[in-house]
C-alpha cells in the first residue's frame, strides 16, 4: 500500500497512476513510503518505531536545519539518505552483516549526525557517539571497550580519527569517512520491511568520576519507550521548531532534543556549540522587522523557536547575557521565550536553582520553567506537568508515563509506602530513587557485575529495580497535579536531595542535602555560585563545606560568618556550611554538572581536620 495521504504533489500522480512493469509493486509484508524514481530499485528500511515515525510525517516537512548555514533537510530526504548511509556502512565492513555491531562516529551536530545514529540504528547495530572533544585516550578507550568494528567520521573530524586510529587499538575498526554535503541530494522510495529489530540500539558513555567510563547500552526498545513518554508528556508536534544547543554524546541531547522530536515530526534547528550571544540573537530575529532577507530572489524568514530544553547553566548564561544586548534585541528576545511564544522550556540533567527560574520568569514576562530528573541509564524518569500549576518549584514533579518509581530508605532498606512520606517525628523520610519499566537500559556493557550491583530483585515478578544512587523526597503540593490531560501528574510530587554519594552529607549523625543548601546559598544576593560538598571530618564524620563565587557588583569580600549570619534563618544550623572558601571559576563539564569528588580534594584539602578516619 502506498500512504498517498504522504506523497508531495507531483509524486501523487506517480501513485495514483495504473502501475506500470517498472513501477513498485509492494508485497503486503513490504509498505513503500514514497515512490519518485521508477526505474530505481527501491531501498528499505527496518520497520522500527522510529522509521515508521519518521515515514508517516509530511516528507516535505522540515527535519533539520543549520541555524548557521540555513541549510535545511525535509523528512522525505532524511528517510531515503539513513537508507543509503546504512548500504554506505555495510559496503565499508564488506558488505557484512552488522547486526549488534558497534559503529562509533565522530561527526559534529548536523543533519549528518542525525543521519548516521538512524543508519547506524537500520543497520540493526548499536550507535557509538564519540565526543570529538574528548581526548585521543578517552576515544582510543572507548573505541576498544566497544569493539566498535566502524568508526565514520565526517570531513570536520576525520583528522581526530586519523589520531584515534593511529593509536593502539585492539578493535581494529574500518574507517569510513563521509564527504562534505552529502545528504539531502535525490529523493527516494523507501519501503519498510518487517525485520526483527535484533541488536539495535545507542550506547552512551558515562563520565566516570573514578572508575573508567561505562558503555550504557540502551536497546531500540528503550529508547522508542523513552520518547513515547516524552512525546506523551511533553506533547512536541509537527508545528513545534527545537533549538538544538547541547552536546550530542550525551542522552538530553540525543534523545530528548532530537529522538523525540524526531518520533513527532518537529523540527531540530542545530546550533552548537552553546554562545549565549548568538542563542539571543536567533531566538529574537522573528520578532525583529529585519526577519526575512531576501537572496537571490528568495526570502528566509527564521521561525519563532517554541521548544528549548537545556541545562540550568545555559538559562544561568542565557539571563547574564540578556543585559548586554542591543536594547530592540532585548525586547525581541523577550517576545520571543514569552509563554505565547517559547511554548516548552525545560530544565535538567543537573538541579535548577531557584533564582534562575525566578529570573527567567520576570524576563520571560511569565514563562515558568520545567524541571525533569534523568539519567543515561533511564532517560527521563520524573518530570512536572506541562500546566504552570504543575511546575513546581525545586520539584521535578512525578513519574513519566510508562515509568515506575519508588523510594527505598537506604538505611534500613524499606521501600517508603506512598503516602507514608513523613515518619513519626514529623520528619520528611528520604529514600533512594529506584526504576523499572520499559524505558531502563539493558547493561552496561560487557560488565555484568556492574550491572548485577544496581538492579534490585522484587519478588512481585514484574521485574528488578534500578537503583539510580540518587536521593529523594517525595512531598503533597496541594496546588499541583489537577491537570485533567495529564493523568500521569497525580500525587506527591518528588524533590530530588542529590547522589547518594556525592550530595548527601552525614554530619554529627544528620544528613544534610548537599543540593539543599546550594539552593538557600544561590538565593543570597551576594552568591553569583554555589557548590556544597562533604569535607571528611573525623568528629563529624563529614563537615559541609561550601565553594562559592561571588557576585562582585554585589559584595567583593564575604567571610564565613557573614556567610552564618546570612544562611540563619533560612537553614538549620547543622545544615549551614562549616567551611567556606571562595573562588574565581569552578569547574564544570559539557552538561554543567561538577565533579564534587575532585572539587573536594582541590579546594579544601587544607580543611580536613586531620582527625578523620
Ligand atoms: P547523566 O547520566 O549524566 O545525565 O547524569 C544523571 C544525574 O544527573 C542524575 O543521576 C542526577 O544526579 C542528576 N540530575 C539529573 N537531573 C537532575 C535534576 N533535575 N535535579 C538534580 N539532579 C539531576
Amino acid at each position: 500500500m502506498i500512504l498517498r495521504h504522504t506523497l508531495p504533489p507531483a509524486l501523487r500522480r506517480v501513485a495514483s497512476s495504473p502501475p506500470s512493469p517498472l513501477t513498485y509493486r509492494p508485497s503486503p509484508r513490504s509498505r513503500p513510503w514514497f515512490c519518485c524514481c521508477r526505474a530505481r530499485m527501491l531501498s528499505t528500511l527496518p520497520r522500527l518505531p522510529i522509521f515508521e515515525a519518521v515515514a508517516g510525517h509530511d516528507p516535505a516537512a522540515t527535519a533539520v536545519v543549520h541555524s548557521v548555514s540555513g541549510r535545511s533537510f525535509t523528512y522525505g530526504q532524511l528517510l531515503a539518505d539513513v537508507s543509503r548511509a546504512r548500504d554506505r556502512r555495510r559496503e565499508a565492513r564488506g558488505g557484512a552483516d552488522l547486526d549488534g555491531e558497534r559503529i562509533a562516529f565522530l561527526v559534529e551536530n548536523s543533519y549528518d549526525y542525525v543521519v548516521t545514529l538512524l543508519a547506524a540504528i537500520a543497520a540493526r547495530s548499536i550507535a557509538v557517539p564519540l565526543s570529538p572533544a574528548f581526548p585521543a585516550p578517552e576515544l582510543q578507550y572507548i573505541l576498544n571497550h566497544s569493539e566498535a568494528s566502524l568508526l565514520v567520521s565526517s570531513f570536520k573530524f576525520t583528522p581526530r580519527a586519523d589520531e584515534v586510529l593511529a593509536t593502539e587499538l585492539t578493535s581494529k575498526p574500518a574507517h569510513l569517512e563521509l564527504a562534505k554535503h552529502v545528504g539531502g541530494q535525490e529523493k527516494e522510495a523507501v519501503a519498510l520491511e518487517d525485520t526483527d529489530p535484533a541488536g539495535a540500539g545507542l550506547m552512551l558513555y558515562t563520565s566516570g568520576t573514578t572508575n573508567r567510563p561505562k558503555g550504557v547500552l540502551l536497546p531500540q526498545s528503550a529508547l522508542t519507550a523513552q520518547c513515547r513518554s516524552l512525546v506523551e508528556a511533553w506533547k512536541y508536534t509537527p508545528s513545534d521548531h527545537l533549538l538544538h544547543v547541547l552536546p550530542l554524546h550525551h542522552i538530553h541531547g540525543t534523545v530528548n532534543a532530537l529522538l523525540a522530536p524526531l518520533f513527532a515530526g518537529s523540527s531540530i534547528e542545530f546550533m552548537f556549540p552553546f554562545n549565549a550571544d548568538t542563542v539571543w540573537k536567533r531566538l529574537a530575529t522573528p520578532f525583529l522587522a529585519t526577519n526575512g532577507t531576501t537572496t537571490n530572489g528568495i526570502t528566509a524568514t527564521q521561525p519563532k523557536v517554541t521548544f528549548f530544553t537545556v541545562v540550568p547553566t545555559v538559562y544561568s548564561r542565557l539571563l547574564a547575557s540578556h543585559k548586554s544586548l542591543p536594547a530592540e534585541l532585548q525586547e525581541a528576545a523577550r517576545q520571543a521565550i514569552s509563554p505565547a511564544n517559547l511554548r516548552v522550556n525545560i530544565s535538567g540533567s543537573a538541579a535548577l536553582p531557584t533564582p534562575i527560574k525566578a529570573a527567567w520568569q520576570t524576563l520571560s514576562r511569565g514563562n515558568v520553567l520545567l524541571e525533569r530528573y534523568g539519567m543515561t541509564e533511564v532517560g527521563m524518569a520524573l518530570s512536572c506537568g506541562l500546566d504552570f500549576a504543575d511546575r513546581v518549584d525545586a520539584s521535578v514533579g512525578w513519574p513519566l508515563p510508562s515509568v515506575q518509581a519508588r523510594l527505598m530508605d537506604v538505611d534500613t532498606g524499606e521501600v517508603i509506602p506512598p503516602g507514608q512520606d513523613v515518619d513519626g517525628a514529623g520528619r520528611e523520610r528520604s529514600g533512594e530513587i529506584q526504576l523499572r519499566g520499559p524505558t531502563i537500559f539493558k547493561e552496561y556493557w560487557r560488565n555484568p557485575d556492574a550491572t548485577a550491583k544496581e538492579f534490585i530483585a522484587d519478588l512481585d515478578g514484574h521485574g528488578p529495580w534500578f537503583k539510580t544512587g540518587d536521593i529523594a523526597i517525595r512531598r503533597p503540593v496541594p496546588s499541583a497535579g489537577h491537570s485533567a490531560v495529564q493523568p500521569w501528574a497525580r500525587g506527591p510530587l518528588y524533590f530530588i536531595q542529590g547522589r547518594r554519594t556525592a550530595d548527601i552529607i552525614k554530619t554529627g549523625g544528620e544528613k544534610v542535602s548537599a543540593l539543599e543548601v546550594e539552593r538557600e546559598l544561590l538565593s543570597l544576593p551576594e552568591v553569583a555560585e554555589a557548590a556544597v560538598v562533604a569535607v571528611p571530618s573525623g568528629n563529624w564524620g563529614q563537615k559541609v563545606g561550601a565553594v562559592i563565587i561571588l557576585d562582585t557588583d554585589v559584595v567583593h569580600k564575604w567571610s564565613p560568618l557573614d556567610m552564618r549570619r546570612a544562611l540563619k534563618s533560612r537553614l538549620a544550623n547543622y545544615k549551614i556550611p562549616q567551611v567556606m572558601k571562595v573562588v574565581d571559576h569552578i569547574p564544570r563539564n559539557a552538561m554543567g554538572k561538577i565533579n564534587k569528588k575532585l572539587l573536594v580534594r582541590a579546594i579544601f584539602s587544607d580543611a580536613f581536620s586531620g582527625d578523620e578516619r
